[in-house]
């Protein structure tokens, strides 16, 4: 046990703990009033807003955009999701306009049993009193048309940087036809909602509403007698003629997602107000509802991708989906994950200080970037702080005894290892984990343009990351320069989708795993040291540079990929590799990452120094790592470790890709030894092997020996 750090490799540790069911025995029984759930039904908006805290773009018409926006079957499955949730309190806000998607708008309304419907709008159509008036009606009779009693208000938003484009219109239109149509409607009523300290409601107000006046009601404990949450000051305005409109103002904070975490003064009022905000309105429970009548319910988010999960309680690893997960499944995976269940039963006091443990900055970044949705999110980017928080909660709901033991035992003994250690052992076999965040990055498809944000967001201090690795994302970055294979967005919107983790989807991309793919292993260019004879293995302290032969292999490989119609590429993150890899790719603008797992042979102690290939051979070490494939190198790895890596990677590849022709640059040794197992061939030098991947099955096709053909 004592060799094996499981920081080396947490993700694969994190997994085994998702697979559990009924590991810990959940007291969320009480947490079962009406539930309270924020759902966002678009991505796109247009208005503009500087602040936006989704940078939603423009609206664009495509046919089943279900990346962007709930689809038809997404309303139906929202709508059941919601009554299975018992839903109390239903907010249909943005990022993105909602009203954009009227037709599910009024679905939602009509269909979802909720006491309380708030629909947060900018407004933008009701910028013509026409358009406004007609939704005005069409949303009323969807009012009418519900079995149950329910009271919805327009939340219309007015502010700054909503007036930056709508300007005064959308107030007028909705305050005149309220007062004019709905006054005396108590089931259909107007809202507004503005920042405290912004005076562009005042000037609206003052300019086209002479005489109104504006009575402060006192800190908004609950929200028309339904729930304890939502807005911190109340206030009413009332018109000259007695209309009255209910009006919060929130505490103004800069959400951004490049805050400089270098700077702590340019961060501290939004730190502080995220920290004020937390005990004040959610009482540092985010993922609950106080309800009025004294029970408590959850508290979820449901974004326009589909993804559900309790509020500033999604992690990357446990995605949960509307389009493929019902509440009871949404549910029983929320509460069966100890990271997911200790945020609703401990809050996220509890959560931050098992955090600040090992990384006090990600729990500043999360405070910095202020844009609560993405709490979770930001807080486990590392695969290794998402284990370290598993298993501190898990120790301590084992100190609770509400851990099943003879579960627990089914976790590997490196996992209860993990859980035996103190927190101080635990924080330190944290600290000499060898995983790496950038490696994680690396493995992403990539383009220039993301990697760079990645290190803009590196360089700002949003990660833990050391020089070395500092240093080794600037070479990265010089390395991929124009390997631009998307379209181009603005960089906003990349970051949003950066941390707006998006499931993929089996039914979406296909059930891979059945579908037959070809793999193109392929070797680098041809290297000085390949000439020379020498070894190199992963050591990039070693210099070398492609021969003309293998500039030309590269040029050829170029050619070939088109021949082949590869449409994505996987390369060894080794630098010849990633040379070869780009080089070849230059015009073809295909997919491109680059991975650790995809890394010629480790030889250990021996790549040292550019030692002769002619006297590694000779050696005893060699000669019995070459007998017996399962024995190790001394300081690398054995040609069956090599061979599994590799096979692994193709295997997880060829279940997560809807591509289904995939070249995969890595290294001679790789590519040999991979057709001499799977062809059952004794083993001959190999410079290209064709692959064919079905059903988790993986067969030669064909291959070429090196630099014969
Ligand atoms: S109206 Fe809302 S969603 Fe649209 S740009 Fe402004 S803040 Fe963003």
């Amino acid at each position: 046990m004592g060799k094996i750090n499981i920081f080396d490799n947490p993700q694969k540790y994190r997994e085994e703990i998702l697979q559990l069911k009924n590991l810990i025995n959940p007291q969320v029984n009480t947490i079962n009033g009406k539930s309270l759930i924020c759902a966002f039904l678009t991505a796109y908006c247009g208005v503009g807003c500087p602040f936006c805290f989704f940078k939603s773009p423009n609206p664009k018409i495509k046919e089943n955009d279900i990346e962007n926006k709930f689809n038809k079957e997404a309303v139906e499955k929202f709508i059941k999701f919601a009554n299975d949730a018992n839903v109390g309190y239903l907010q249909i806000s943005g990022g993105g306009e909602p009203f954009l998607e009227k037709e599910a708008l009024l679905k939602c309304i009509e269909k979802i049993q909720a006491d309380r419907i708030i629909l947060v709008t900018s407004g933008s159509w009701a910028f013509n009193k026409k358009n406004a008036e007609k939704y005005l009606e069409e949303i009323n009779q969807a009012i009418a048309n519900r079995k149950t009693r329910s009271r919805v208000s327009i939340r219309l938003s007015v502010s700054n940087g909503h007036g930056i484009r709508l300007k005064e219109h959308p107030l007028i239109n909705l305050l005149n036809l309220f007062e004019e149509k709905y006054r005396d409607n108590k089931n259909f009523t107007l809202q507004l909602k503005t920042f405290d300290g912004d005076n562009t409601l005042a000037e609206y107000m003052n300019k086209y509403f002479a005489g109104y006046k504006m009575q402060k009601i006192g800190k908004n404990k609950s929200d028309d007698k339904n729930i304890i949450k939502i807005m911190p000051w109340k206030y009413k305005i009332t018109l000259p003629s007695g209309y009255e409109v209910i009006t919060g103002k929130t505490r103004f904070f800069d959400p951004s997602l490049k805050p400089d975490l270098n700077n702590t003064q340019s961060i501290q009022n939004t730190v502080e107000v995220f920290d004020e905000d937390l005990e004040e309105s959610q009482s540092d429970f985010p993922a609950i509802v106080y309800n009025s009548n004294g029970t408590r319910g959850l508290d979820w988010i449901v974004e326009y991708n589909g993804n559900v999960c309790t509020w500033q309680n999604r992690v990357q690893d446990n995605l949960l989906n509307i389009y493929e997960d019902d509440y009871n499944k949404v549910y029983n995976k929320t509460l069966q994950d100890p990271l997911t269940l200790s945020f609703i039963e401990k809050g996220a006091k509890y959560r931050e200080n098992i955090i600040n443990e090992v990384s006090p900055r990600t729990t500043t970044l999360m405070k910095a970037v202020s844009v609560r949705d993405y709490a979770g999110t930001l807080l486990f980017e590392d695969e290794k702080t998402r284990l370290y928080y598993s298993l501190r909660v898990l120790q301590d709901y084992m100190s609770e005894s509400r851990v099943n033991v003879e579960i627990l035992k089914k976790l590997s003994q490196e996992v209860q290892f993990g859980l035996s250690l103190s927190k101080e052992e635990l924080s330190t076999q944290y600290f000499n984990g060898k995983h790496s965040l950038l490696d994680q990055e690396l493995a992403k498809e990539q383009s220039d343009i993301r990697f760079n944000d990645f290190l803009e967001l590196a360089d700002l201090g949003h990660y833990d990351l050391d020089k070395i690795e500092l240093e080794r994302a600037r070479k990265h970055a010089k390395i991929i320069q124009g390997v631009g294979f998307e379209q181009e967005i603005n960089q906003d919107r990349r970051l949003t989708q950066r941390v707006m983790t998006i499931k993929k989807f089996d039914w979406f991309i296909g059930n891979q795993s059945q579908r037959e793919k070809i793999i193109h292993l392929i070797r680098h260019g041809e290297t000085n040291y390949n000439v020379d004879g020498r070894l190199k293995g992963q050591n990039e302290n070693i210099k070398t540079y492609f021969t003309e032969r293998g500039l030309s292999q590269i040029n050829d490989l170029s050619n070939k990929l088109k021949e082949f119609r590869a449409e994505r590429i996987y390369a060894s993150d080794l630098e010849r590799a990633i040379q070869t890899a780009l080089m070849a790719n230059r015009n073809l603008n295909l997919p491109i990452s680059f991975h650790k797992a995809l890394r010629g042979f480790n030889m250990g102690k021996f790549q040292n120094d550019g030692m002769l290939i002619a006297d590694f051979v000779k050696l005893p070490e060699i000669q019995a790592a070459f007998r017996n494939h399962d024995v190790e190198i001394p300081e690398g790895e054995s040609i069956n470790q090599l061979i599994n890596r590799i096979i692994q990677f193709i295997t997880k590849a060829c279940h997560t890709t809807s591509y289904e022709n995939l070249a995969v640059v890595t290294h001679g040794a790789a590519i040999s030894n991979i057709n001499a197992e799977i062809s059952n061939q004794p083993y001959q030098d190999v410079n290209y092997c064709k692959l064919r991947y079905f059903k988790d099955n993986i067969e030669v096709l064909d291959y070429e020996t090196t630099r014969t053909k």
